[in-house]
């Protein structure tokens, strides 16, 4: 079984046939978790172009070695792994520098060398957009260059923590590297999904002074505060973000971390078919961090930007002397092994964001809800 698309909010569970290696660096997978998550809602409302029916989605999964290619040397049949979401060659330029995100041989989107002058890696199950790779949102796998893009999980750790050491993990701590967060500091954090949640959790792990979350959605905010120890502000009760933040932190934040991105607030309308056309869009949660965030401060930008906007409060970056950093999508590989050792000890427990588990053949049903925001849905967890 697998997870297809076939159009705008139209995707079912589909029977395929297994996929077989294809070159020597290959390594089939025997799916036993998967999710889904906030950047699949831009493919299931066809907000990404380069997209086909039948194409197989997921880039958050895990699974058994079935098979190995003539060629891999780390993994065996029978070892329980982890896949990195963006599929690296680990040889290239970029990936011998660490950055598996941005390595140059496994996309060729047009698309992407048309906006960005070059793409950033392929990803699972996201288009031809990111490579045109199947995904994992299935019952068996092709993972190209098994020996970069997996990772081997001790029986200790249960798939329900494994999982998520292929997106949000890794992806929430390289947003707190790259804000600078330290031992001392105060930090804002607009968005409290998942990426956001878990960001600040890293955030108290390392020693923040203070964590301030922001959302309107209560049952998150209560995880935040009540679960992670934060500040929080509801952005619909508070309509001053900025000056709740200054009440709390009069020198303004030392870090600011979007998790968030406009596509809440300004509706679903991201996508790069809107940059081709030369369309724009807000950068209202990036300017309340650059208002928000001290002088000389520091920003990412983890939420999923695409292409280009105005309105953009530049004044305030170079006035206030702000370093503003995108993240990137996350250099996994980078971060995988160290933070595998802080889950495998208890240290840090990614479950806190865990609220649902289905089976593949509910997964028609989970988009929709998911789609939706109903059922409470945080994160789920998929049993294939
Ligand atoms: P999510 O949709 O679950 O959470 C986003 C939260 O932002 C929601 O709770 C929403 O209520 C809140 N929000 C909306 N408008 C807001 C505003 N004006 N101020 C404050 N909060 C606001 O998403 P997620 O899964 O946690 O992912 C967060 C972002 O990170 C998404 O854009 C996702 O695509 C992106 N992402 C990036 C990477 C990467 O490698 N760079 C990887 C995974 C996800
Ligand atoms: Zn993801
Ligand atoms: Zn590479």
């Amino acid at each position: 079984l697998t997870l297809q698309w076939f159009g705008n909010k139209n995707v079912k569970v589909v029977e395929a046939p297994v996929p077989a290696i294809t070159e020597p660096k290959d390594v089939i997978c025997k799916v036993t978790g998967t999710t889904v998550c906030g950047s699949d809602l831009h493919l299931y409302h066809k907000e990404i172009m380069q997209l086909q029916a039948g194409d197989i989605l997921g880039h958050e999964w895990m699974g058994i070695v079935d098979e190995v290619g003539s060629e891999v040397k780390n993994v065996k049949k029978g070892d329980r792994v982890v896949a990195s979401f963006q599929i690296a060659c680990g040889t290239c330029k970029f990936c011998k520098e660490g950055l598996t995100s941005m390595c140059d041989t496994t996309n060729s989107s047009s698309v992407q060398e048309k906006l960005y002058g070059k793409p950033f890696a392929g990803l699972f199950g996201y288009s031809h957009f990111a490579g045109g790779f199947a995904g994992g949102q299935a019952e068996y796998v092709r993972c190209p260059f098994g020996d970069t893009n997996l990772l081997k999980i001790p029986d200790s750790v249960p798939d329900e923590k494994a999982l998520f050491l292929s997106d949000i993990i890794p992806t929430s701590y390289h947003a707190t590297v790259c804000a600078e967060v330290e031992k001392g500091k105060s930090v804002a954090i607009w968005g409290a999904g998942p990426i956001g949640l878990l960001a600040a959790k890293w955030s108290k792990l390392a020693g923040a002074r203070r964590v301030i979350v922001i959302d309107k959605i209560k049952e998150r905010l209560t995880l935040a505060r009540d679960t992670i120890g934060c500040d929080v502000i509801n952005f619909d009760e508070e309509t001053d973000v900025v000056k709740a933040i200054y009440k709390l932190e009069p020198d303004g934040v030392d870090c600011g971390i979007d998790a968030a991105a406009f596509r809440y607030t300004k509706g679903l309308l991201h996508g790069v078919q809107r940059a081709i056309g030369m369309e724009t869009d807000s950068a209202e949660i990036v300017n309340e961090a650059l208002r928000a965030v001290r002088k000389f401060g520091n920003i990412a930008l983890v939420a999923d930007y695409a292409a280009m906007t105005n309105q953009f409060l530049i004044g305030a970056l170079m006035e206030k002397g702000i370093t503003l950093r995108g993240t990137g999508q996350a250099p996994v590989q980078k971060y995988w092994k160290d933070l595998l050792k802080k889950v495998e000890s208890g240290e840090f427990d990614p479950t806190i964001i865990l609220s649902h588990r289905f089976k593949i053949d509910e997964f028609k049903e989970l988009y929709e809800a998911f789609d939706k925001k109903e059922m409470g849905i945080m994160k789920t967890f998929v049993q294939t």
